[in-house]
């Protein structure tokens, strides 16, 4: 090795020993006699001094050296004088007194500064990631995420489970995005599909005898692009037999309560449900308009319809009479808010969906004037009640939305995430999962005409509902659960169909003719004829569990290197051409219209 101790080790109890260290130059202060080095390897930054006097040769080494130089020095530990420990460096106890210094290799000026301060362009950051993830803040991710899939591997392995590789290059296996397809040279004019995610994979695994399998698992997904989404991200894909689904949802907790408990100190984050919240789909959109709720806070919605309906205002009457619901956030203390922080709320509301936002403002103090454009067409007692139910407190401002329930959901998911931010409850270091349960099998289509699998076309219906499928499939509830976290939906799973009449059914309510489904998945419908365990699984998200834990905005800032927003790989600059041969061998002209 270059080095005989790493640059976040040394401590005073080191004193008087020789030592080498080798890593980039974090920053060189030159007073003129002596020339301070902070030289930063991936275990921290210990201060170097290189005195004129004591050590000339290396002096003049050292007035050469820039930042990010990759250097060698050797030389003798010291104690701090007390006065001049830095308490903000592990290392700050010590420094080493160099007696020589090697320059291993120079750098260029970096098109950026590495001190983790100062606000770079994200462009920039994705062109040089190399550099990017010199940062401090890059590598603590990068290092978390690896503490997080290393202990999920370890706490799976004690459990029984195996981590078995499924390939990349594959057959369809959809989850409801479009396909990125590999042309074969082999077989021209056939294509792989990569997959988005190994469902079927594991599942035959299943079949297969495994029992217990589990993978960090790359999934290729052809979808637009945002903050929680990317091309390929990676699963925690799992899949256990002769399970139901408390099993699951009860290995999974533990695995995620462990999981948070263990990275705490290193992320700095706290597990605040525990257990965790159960809720079915429905009360999940009631209280929180949202089938991935953020449970960090409260801030739940109510449903004032039954006060609504024989009350004035002819629009939420009307909407009741329809069958539409009305329903309020209450949010605390913002009964002052300003026509202008009123007009924005509402601007917020149609951005979501829906045509306005009804409001009414509490003043401060018992008997405070109540302000509402609508006020007038309730009496002081329907006021109240609304009022009442809402559990409205002077000073607090109540948010109405009245429309078809899809929308009403929307604008008031919309407006308590944005209040959960404002107020400062979304606070990025607390961590809140809850189980969204009892997910309809089916939503309609109404483009196609057809049903579409809510989760995807294996998952099984709910043994009760079973009859269902031929009278009323929009009623039949699957068995699938899904996790939410910080209002992310990190996992997402189901017990399985394992028989082939079922499974053939499915794919029959899902506009599948069954030539259609045996070429598309043959596979799986011949594979259940030969003993399949009753299974299921469930698939947490790696990118995005690891962005809530370290407190990051965006999954790009959990990924070493991700695409950009427009799917682009900036740095190597990928997609790119492929050249005439290439494409000749593989059998395919390029058509796009100039
Ligand atoms: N394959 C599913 C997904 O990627 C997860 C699962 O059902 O296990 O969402």
């Amino acid at each position: 090795m270059l080095k005989t101790h790493t640059c976040g080790e040394l401590r005073p109890e080191h004193a008087g020993q020789t030592v080498t260290l080798a890593g980039w130059v974090n920053r060189r202060r030159d007073q003129g006699g002596i020339i301070f080095i902070d030289l930063r390897d991936r275990w921290g930054v210990t201060q170097a001094t290189i005195d004129a006097e004591k050590a000339p040769e290396a002096h003049k080494i050292g007035a050469e050296v820039g930042r990010e130089y990759v250097i060698q020095i050797t030389g003798t530990v010291i104690p701090r004088p007390a006065g001049m420990v830095n308490p903000n460096l592990a290392t700050g106890g010590i420094e080493i007194d160099v007696q020589t210094i090697r320059i291993l290799n120079a750098a260029k000026t970096p098109p950026f500064m590495m001190d983790g301060e100062s606000k770079v362009d994200e462009s920039l950051r994705l062109k040089y990631r190399y550099l990017d993830l010199r940062r401090q803040h890059m590598q603590r991710n990068i290092l978390l995420r690896g503490a997080v899939t290393k202990f999920i591997r370890d706490y799976l392995y004690e459990r029984g489970f195996v981590e078995i590789e499924t390939p990349i290059l594959f057959k369809t296996t959809p989850e409801g995005a479009r396909d990125y397809l590999v042309p074969s040279r082999v077989h021209p004019g056939k294509f792989y599909a990569l997959p988005q995610s190994p469902q079927q994979l594991k599942q035959l695994l299943m079949v297969a005898g495994y029992e217990k399998y589990f993978q960090i698992a790359r999934c290729f997904r052809d979808e637009d692009q945002r903050g929680d989404r990317q091309p390929e991200f990676t699963q925690l894909d799992m899949e256990m037999s002769f399970v139901e689904r408390e099993d699951i949802l009860n290995l999974i907790e533990g695995l995620m309560t462990s999981l948070v408990e263990y990275v705490a100190p290193m992320a700095g984050c706290e597990l605040v449900t525990k257990p965790f919240p159960r809720m079915t789909l429905a009360e999940a959109m009631l209280k929180y308009g949202s089938d991935k709720p953020d449970l960090r806070y409260g801030l739940e919605i109510t449903d004032i319809t039954d006060l609504v309906a024989n009350a004035g205002f002819k629009a939420f009457a009307d909407n009741a009479a329809a069958g539409n619901p009305t329903r309020a956030l209450c949010i605390p203390g913002c009964g002052n808010y300003s026509r202008k922080q009123l007009s924005d709320l509402e601007e917020m509301a149609k951005a979501a969906g829906g045509r306005g936002l009804a409001w009414i403002a509490l003043g401060e103090g018992e008997g405070g004037e109540v302000k509402s454009p609508i006020g007038k067409f309730f009496t002081p007692e329907q006021m109240a009640a609304i009022l009442d139910k809402v559990g409205a407190k002077p000073g607090d401002l109540v948010l109405m939305s009245s429309d078809k329930v899809a929308t009403v959901c929307a604008v008031l998911d919309a407006l308590r995430r944005e209040f959960g931010a404002r107020l400062g409850y979304a606070d990025p270091k607390k961590i809140a999962f809850g189980w969204v349960i009892d997910f309809p099998l089916f939503d309609w289509n109404p483009d196609e005409k057809r049903w579409d699998p809510s989760h995807h076309l294996f998952t099984a219906p709910m043994p009760e509902d079973i009859p269902l499928l031929d009278t009323d499939p929009g009623r039949v509830r699957g068995q699938q659960y899904d996790l939410a976290c910080n209002g992310y939906e990190v996992a997402g799973g189901s017990i399985r169909i394992h028989d082939r009449a079922l499974q053939e059914k499915i794919f029959g309510l899902i506009g599948l003719d069954v030539e259609d489904a045996k070429g598309r998945f043959g596979h799986m419908l011949e594979a259940f004829e030969y003993g399949t365990p009753p299974h299921g699984g469930i698939a947490p998200g790696i990118d995005r569990l690891v962005m809530l834990l370290a407190g990051e905005p965006n999954i790009r800032e959990v990924i070493a290197f991700p695409k950009s927003q427009q799917a682009a790989d900036l740095m190597a600059g990928a997609p790119s051409e492929a050249d005439a041969h290439q494409l000749e061998e593989l059998h395919i002209r390029i058509a796009i219209k100039e």
